[in-house]
């Protein structure tokens, strides 16, 4: 998708800190780090928001993953704890309109 951020940080047309990347998500260091650690994993399909999730495309599945990369990235930084969080919506202080899940640790 044209003009979405995170499209071209997948497309690696802009510079991250690239984590981890399989055949459907890929994850990077936040650029603006609100704890410690702070990991955006991030869909390769371009979906806005959690509000645009198609069960019918399988897009519960790949939420699912998104949730196992975190629980791997959690375990390669060996975090004890740690907060998953999805902002959905403007008024949730959702910036980025392409569907990125947030991990979070004061480790
Ligand atoms: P959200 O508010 O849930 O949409 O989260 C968007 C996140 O993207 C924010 O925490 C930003 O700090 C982060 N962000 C914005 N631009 C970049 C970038 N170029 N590289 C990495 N993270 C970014
Ligand atoms: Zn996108």
């Amino acid at each position: 998708m044209e003009d979405c951020l995170f499209c071209k940080i997948i497309n690696k047309e802009i510079p991250s800190t690239m984590i981890y990347e399989d055949d459907e998500i890929v994850a990077f260091n936040d650029i603006h780090p609100k704890t410690k650690t702070h990991i955006l994993i991030v869909s390769k399909k371009h979906i806005d928001t959690i509000k645009g999730l198609k069960a019918e495309e399988g897009d519960g599945d790949l939420v699912g993953k998104m949730v196992l990369v975190a629980q791997h990235l959690g375990k390669e930084k060996n975090l004890d704890g740690y907060t998953l969080q999805f902002n959905v919506g403007k008024s949730a202080g959702q910036e980025v309109f392409h569907i990125h899940l947030h991990l979070l640790s004061n480790k």
